[in-house]
């Protein structure tokens, strides 16, 4: 789960990361009384959308007044801000961050990770903030310094500021930035984190050491012991089909084309994206319904995938294990029952009770195409599409 700048940044600031003094604001009036609160003569207003790159798309300016401010911000509520992370769709504004703008001398990157391969936090950090970390792994990999930390004795005082005279900072800075790196490893560890990252870390023209922009992520399955954090989410950054799945137990992935894929596993569903893209179609979405799916979940996942208005057919395809091919037999008859299916259902069903999910599929006299291999089924939802849109 991820969460918004000003979320992060209050977070960070508990575990003793300085930040810049800012407000929040829900609308344009409040926004520029915000400035009014915080004092100085130049702001920084932020529009809070889950995504980086806000600056080059629009969504920060400073601001000398708060004429500037209620303008500004005028424009950003309501818009669905399209940064180079969103995707086309954008994300809706509907908050702004006010601050007092801060004069930079210097723009550092610091993010911590999880490494897979080590199974630890990595603090990955460069004196050349301000770009995104993807494109300075590219352009100055060089620049960028990591470091693992072992979880049995945290990340010591003397790592972070070898760490900190690796980016080349000034002695004096030195143990500010420490005392920013290991907050920001606490906060990842206390909080079950995924990913903090601070871009940029400024060093102030006073020499001081501010975060100024935050993201924090969170692992989804920790939440449920983590009630502060999960009480920041904001449903109006999600995507709406996904958060509905993900809500329900199934994880749904939007996709561009026009089928429907109710799969059991994330292989399972990559195989069958690429048999439909084979056969010359292109998957609408796909949705993992995982093991031991009962008829009742086969219902939802249905719902769930008939609600994406892109769905031109849908493509049910089950190697059962844990799954019972006559459970999902069951959920596909109950969908036509009682949810309204207007678009080509095919099936193919191998694995755990077979015949007898193939039975309940015969005798129920639904109008569901079956397959017996998946190369088949692929080909008839192509085909289908195809029938549909040709009459
Ligand atoms: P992002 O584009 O979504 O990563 O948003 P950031 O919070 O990183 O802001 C984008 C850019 O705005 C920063 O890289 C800074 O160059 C600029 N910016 C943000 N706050 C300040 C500030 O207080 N003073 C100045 N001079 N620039 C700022
Ligand atoms: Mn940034």
């Amino acid at each position: 789960m991820d969460i918004h700048e000003y979320q992060a940044k209050e977070i960070l600031h508990r575990f003793g990361v300085p930040i810049p003094r800012g407000a929040l604001a829900y609308s344009p009036e409040q926004a520029a009384y915000r400035s009014r609160e915080i004092g100085g003569d130049k702001w920084v207003v932020k529009a809070q959308v889950h995504s980086g790159g806000r600056g080059e798309a629009g969504g920060v300016k400073v601001c000398d007044s708060d004429t500037e401010i209620r303008d500004f911000s005028g424009q950003l509520f309501g818009r669905k801000l399209v940064t180079r992370q969103t995707g086309e769709r954008g994300k809706l504004v509907g908050r702004v961050y006010v601050e007092e703008a801060l004069a930079i001398a210097q723009e550092l990157y610091l993010g911590l990770v999880l490494d897979r391969a080590s199974e630890r936090i990595m603090v990955v950090a460069s004196a050349q903030g301000g770009m995104e970390i993807e494109e300075l792994s590219e352009e100055h990999p060089d620049a960028i310094l990591r470091m693992t930390i072992d979880p049995a004795t945290g990340f010591l005082e003397y790592q972070a500021r070898e760490l900190a005279f690796g980016l080349g900072l000034d002695s004096s800075q030195v143990a500010q930035a420490a005392k920013v790196f290991r907050a920001c490893y606490r906060a990842f560890r206390d909080l079950d984190a995924t990913m903090v990252e601070i871009n940029p870390l400024i060093v102030t023209q006073q020499g001081d050491l501010v975060a100024l922009d935050a993201k924090m992520s969170f692992d989804d399955n920790a939440l449920f012991r983590r009630n502060e954090i999960a009480e920041l989410r904001d449903m109006s950054q999600e995507d709406p089909l996904e958060s509905h799945a993900a809500d329900r137990g199934l994880s749904y992935v939007s996709l561009d084309g026009n089928i429907g894929c109710m799969i059991n596993g994330a292989g399972l569903a990559m195989a069958t994206m690429d048999m439909i893209k084979l056969m010359g179609g292109a998957p609408a979405n796909f949705l993992d319904i995982g093991g031991g799916a009962s008829p009742e979940r086969v219902l939802t996942a249905f719902r769930t995938v008939l609600t994406d208005p892109k769905v031109e057919a849908i493509l049910v395809n089950i190697f059962a294990g844990i799954n019972r091919c006559d459970w999902i037999a069951e959920g596909v008859v109950q969908a036509f029952e009682k949810a309204e299916i207007k678009v080509p259902v095919i099936v193919r069903l191998s694995g755990t009770n077979v015949e007898e999910g193939r039975r309940i599929l015969e005798e129920s006299q639904l109008p569901v195409a079956t397959a017996d291999t998946l190369a088949e089924a692929a080909e008839k939802a192509v085909a289908a599409v195809s029938r549909s849109q040709a009459a």
